[in-house]
């Protein structure tokens, strides 16, 4: 008997972790920290039902933090099995996880002297740059479509599943006294015809299948109306000779911006030589990451890279290293593109760009990702007259757009097609990844189109499979 153990993204998108327990291994697939919800400190502490001495292997579908982010928590616990990912997932996870202990190490270092001026007791990092590398020692790269054995008796195989670079949906084959099983995994699904990418490909058969319902039923966001929208924006500030800030995730989106902006250059619509700033250092390593791996791009994407007009296109691009340069940025007010990190503007230097030009009239911030209650980029997205930014009021004068469309997940009929194939074998179908209703709507219409009564557990719930 095999057993599933969902330690989250149940209820919520975040967190996602299934702990598969076959009676002879015991496989992690994907440990990722929760980023919704008030107690999020505690929980991603907690390891809930796992205990990394009796783990075999981690099989992890694609490196957002929500993804991987406890990851590394195992290696303080007596991990001592392997962690299988594709070759960019694993170039993603160093820098993802590289760049989440430095800000953990500083936040605990700046909590822990207001702690220790309270006479309280001080807190511990969730973990540090050193178990990361622990970690990375133990990964072994997965290639697409190439069957490797995890643990024993237990084989995975991760396909195409078009959401990030390397993303990957996961069989795992699963040896029984009877014969074998073959449980799938989502992952993150990509929609249809995002840029750079490949689409999604659905494996052909499956006992079990655990699917993502994000967009459960609604459509996605019309991508082509948001591109337009995006390029008009730009085409008419150029124009003008001013601003504009896009404050951007380091991995996926800011690739995604940089290949609209090439489109715009070719289109006509931006001059080659209008300045373009890539401003994060997280950000510059992804892309340049995104950029040694040809061999998973889509046909256009492929076409693009063999005739050098990406290059050719982003000859305005100029790529910020230091500290004073993206400060030097902020010295003049000459007409540029700023690309800057955090996507939500919650730390790292898009902060600053937003403190030097938010009071200009000349000036745009073009908000093109996801902004969570409560940050600073959800409250820009309410048009306030001033803002506090490190401690200073800022009256915002310049011009915030919003372009919703860019989404890195499929649609409810994207997300209905991916499972199609494999409902000639009758699975199981468990979903997760969504907020109840969406995971509700999806449920209903698996039910209408294919006869099947999707499951959605709680977490800590527990599924047996004969
Ligand atoms: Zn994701
Ligand atoms: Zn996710």
């Amino acid at each position: 008997m095999i057993s599933i153990h969902f330690c989250g993204a149940v209820g919520g998108v975040t967190g996602s972790g299934y702990l598969v327990d076959t009676g002879k291994a015991r496989v992690l697939v994907d440990f990722g920290i929760f980023q919704d919800g008030d107690d999020q400190r505690e929980r991603n502490r907690s390891l809930g039902p796992v205990d990394p001495r009796r783990l075999g292997a981690v099989v992890l579908t694609h490196a957002h933090i929500d993804h991987c982010g406890r990851l590394p928590l195992l290696m303080a616990n007596g991990f001592t099995g392997s962690l299988h990912a594709t070759p960019a997932t694993l170039e993603l996870l160093e820098v993802m996880l590289e760049d989440m202990a430095r800000i953990e190490e500083e936040d605990t270092r700046r909590i822990n002297r207001r702690r220790r001026r309270a006479g309280e007791e001080t807190i511990r990092p969730l973990f540090t740059s050193q178990q990361v590398g622990q970690l990375l020692q133990r990964a072994r790269p997965m290639r697409l479509g190439q069957m490797a054995e995890v643990a024993t008796g237990v084989r995975a195989r991760a396909v195409e599943a078009g959401h990030i670079l390397g993303s990957a949906s996961i069989e795992l084959h699963i040896d029984q006294d009877d014969g074998e099983r073959c449980l799938v995994f989502s992952g993150d699904l990509g929609p249809g015809g995002a840029p750079i990418l490949r689409d999604p490909e659905p494996p052909a058969a499956a006992d079990l299948v655990v699917m993502e319902s994000t967009y459960g039923g609604r459509p996605r966001p019309d991508t082509r109306r948001a591109v337009a929208e995006f390029k008009r924006i730009i085409e008419q500030a150029a124009a003008a000779g001013e601003r504009v800030i896009i404050p951007a995730f380091a991995v996926g989106r800011t690739q995604t911006v940089l290949y609209y902006l090439a489109e715009a250059v070719r289109e006509g619509r931006l001059s080659p030589d209008f300045p373009i700033y890539l401003d994060s250092p997280m950000a510059t390593r992804a892309t340049q990451i995104v950029g040694a791996h040809p061999e998973l791009y889509d046909d256009e994407t492929r076409r693009l890279r063999e005739h050098r007009q990406l290059e050719a296109d982003l000859r305005g691009l100029r790529i910020i290293e230091s500290v004073p340069e993206s400060i030097a940025l902020n010295d003049s007010d000459h007409p540029c593109i700023i690309i800057s990190a955090s996507g939500m503007c919650e730390g790292g230097r898009v902060i600053h760009h937003l403190k030097h030009n938010l009071w200009r009239r000349n000036a745009h911030v073009l908000v093109v990702g996801y902004m969570a209650e409560g940050t600073l980029g959800r409250k820009l997205l309410e048009r306030p007259e001033r803002i506090e930014i490190l401690g200073e009021h800022i009256a915002v004068r310049a011009d915030i757009h919003r372009i919703e469309g860019f989404s890195a997940h499929a649609g409810h009929e994207e997300l209905l097609n991916w499972l199609s194939p494999m409902t000639t074998t009758h699975p199981r179908v468990i979903l997760t990844h969504g907020e109840d209703e969406a995971r509700r709507a999806l449920a209903l219409a698996i039910g209408k189109r294919f006869g099947l009564s999707a499951e959605c557990p709680g977490i800590d719930d527990v599924i047996r499979l004969e």
